[in-house]
């Protein structure tokens, strides 16, 4: 029997009506007891490393996260994470980051309706995220939510209240679980050996989405606290161009304080392509500007702390950011 660690850290799955709003409180063990099917399918250990809503989740918490598998790795078959949905694909993202190729599957689910609720979506969440857990053909890190098993750097709650919360974004969901049948998009190719860990990210990153008449000074009052700006520019990839070049201005003096610019769009389907506008183009090709392609911002975040807790040299942090991790990009 395959061996699953649940690790539980909260959630709308994990809470209970409290003072003031629904709140998490049951641990792992105890939310498990609501799927028993679970039980007969594999060995079970829980850990609980926090049990927070995840509003409250911070980098320091997927690193406990990463370092709670890293350190039980070997000693199980797959990972389940219980985990709130609400920024959810920030962890999925992150945990692709610091533990990639994973040979050994990583899955992240949780629930719009607590455990307790009678017409919960959480018991089918646990039971097919374990189902996929325990699948031979399973690698990497994934969200497994609604029936739909989608990559950990692909995720994006899309929905507030609707089962089907998470959408799969500029890339198909890898399967689809229907009952206790999985259907594969196409067919696994199994990852051998060791997952590469890393143990460091630069929370120095900060998005910043453009709104017409944003003034391009607000750029500069960010320059104390960050490292890098994700900005979530207009259309596919478009910067205001006044007379006076002070986004230009604004945008060349971050690069060239060394730090870094990563363009995105705030469209939440198909990605960037700096070539194509004139408002776009003269940040196509500059050193130190990294361009966000068909990214989600999720995993933009992660993936721009995750490169520069590496290193902030331009040329590795570049050569960092443009390869494909756990599939996050296809516009290479
Ligand atoms: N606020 C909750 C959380 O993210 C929402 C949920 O889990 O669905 O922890």
């Amino acid at each position: 029997m395959k061996r699953i660690l649940v690790m539980a850290t909260g959630g709308t799955i994990a809470s209970t009506p409290a003072e003031g709003g629904l709140a998490p409180s049951l641990t792992g063990e105890e939310l498990l007891r609501g799927v028993p099917q679970v039980a007969e399918m594999c060995e079970l250990d829980y850990v609980q490393p926090m049990n927070i809503d995840s509003t409250n989740m911070r980098p320091a918490d997927w690193m406990r996260m990463c370092d709670g598998i890293a350190e039980r790795y070997d000693d199980y078959d797959g990972f389940v994470i219980l985990h709130g949905t609400d920024t959810m694909a920030y962890t999925a993202a992150a945990l692709s980051y610091l533990i990639q190729e994973s040979p050994k599957p990583i899955v992240l689910t949780g629930s719009q309706q607590p455990m307790a609720n009678p017409f919960t979506d959480a018991k089918l969440n646990v039971f097919q995220s374990v189902l996929w857990a325990t699948d031979e053909a399973s690698h990497d890190v994934s969200v497994v939510f609604g029936g739909n098993v989608i990559r950990g750097t692909r995720a994006r709650k899309q929905r507030t209240m609707s089962f089907n919360a998470f959408t799969s974004v500029n890339c198909p969901p890898l399967a689809v679980i229907r009952g206790d049948r999985i259907v594969r998009a196409e067919s696994a190719h199994p990852i051998i050996g060791t997952p590469t860990l890393y143990d460091r990210l630069d929370e120095r990153v900060i998005v910043l989405k453009l709104t017409p008449g944003l003034n391009p000074r607000d750029l500069r009052l960010l320059e104390d606290g960050y490292d890098a700006v994700i900005l979530e520019t207009f259309g596919m990839g478009g910067v205001p161009s006044y007379e006076d070049s002070s986004f230009e201005r604004a945008i060349f003096d971050w690069v060239d304080s060394g730090r870094f610019v990563v363009m995105t769009t705030q469209v939440p389907e198909e990605g960037v392509d700096l070539g194509v506008y004139q408002v776009g183009r003269p940040y196509a090709d500059h050193p130190g500007i990294l361009r966000g392609g068909d990214m989600t911002t999720e995993a933009l975040v992660a993936k721009t702390m995750w490169a520069l807790g590496q290193t902030h040299d331009p040329d590795e942090v570049a050569r960092l950011f443009y390869r494909p991790v756990n599939a996050d990009r296809t516009d290479l």
